[in-house]
C-alpha cells in the first residue's frame, strides 16, 4: 500500500512497538510519548482514516469497545480512564489512521479542557 501509516507498519511488524493487546481486528500499543502513567493507543488493523471513515455496518466499533473493556479490566486500583480521539488535523490528529487514546492514572479533566 502506498503511504502506509506508521500504525500499519507496526501492525505488519515492519517497525517495533510495545504491544499490550492484540486480536484479529485490533492492536493496542503503548504510546511512545505517554502523557499519563498509562497511555495506550487502540488501533484498528484495517486502515480507517478517522471516526467519519468507520463503516457502521461492520463490527469495528464493537471490537474497539471490547478492547477498551479488556484494558479497563486490567487496571489495578482506580479503574478510571479517558478515551480521547483527535479527529482531523485541526483537532490534533497527527497519524492518519484511526486510534483511540486510552489514558489512565492522571485526571485530564481536572482543569476542564484547559489541558
Ligand atoms: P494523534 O495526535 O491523536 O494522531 O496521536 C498520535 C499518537 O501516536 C501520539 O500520541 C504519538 O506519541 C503516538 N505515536 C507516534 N508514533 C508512535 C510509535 N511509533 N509508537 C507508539 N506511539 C506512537
Amino acid at each position: 500500500m502506498v503511504n502506509k501509516s506508521i500504525f500499519s507498519k507496526i501492525i505488519d511488524r515492519e517497525i517495533p512497538a510495545q504491544i499490550v493487546y492484540e486480536t484479529d481486528q485490533v492492536i493496542v500499543i503503548k504510546d511512545i510519548k505517554p502523557i499519563a502513567p498509562i497511555h495506550y493507543l487502540i488501533i484498528p488493523k484495517i486502515a480507517v482514516l478517522d471516526m467519519t471513515d468507520v463503516r457502521l455496518d461492520g463490527a469495528l466499533s464493537a471490537h474497539m469497545v471490547a478492547a477498551v473493556q479488556h484494558l479497563a479490566a486490567q487496571l489495578s486500583g482506580d479503574q478510571s480512564f479517558n478515551i480521547l480521539v483527535n479527529n482531523g488535523q485541526s483537532a490534533g490528529q497527527v497519524v492518519m489512521h484511526l486510534h483511540w487514546h486510552f489514558i489512565s492514572g492522571k485526571n485530564l479533566y481536572q482543569n476542564g479542557f484547559g489541558l
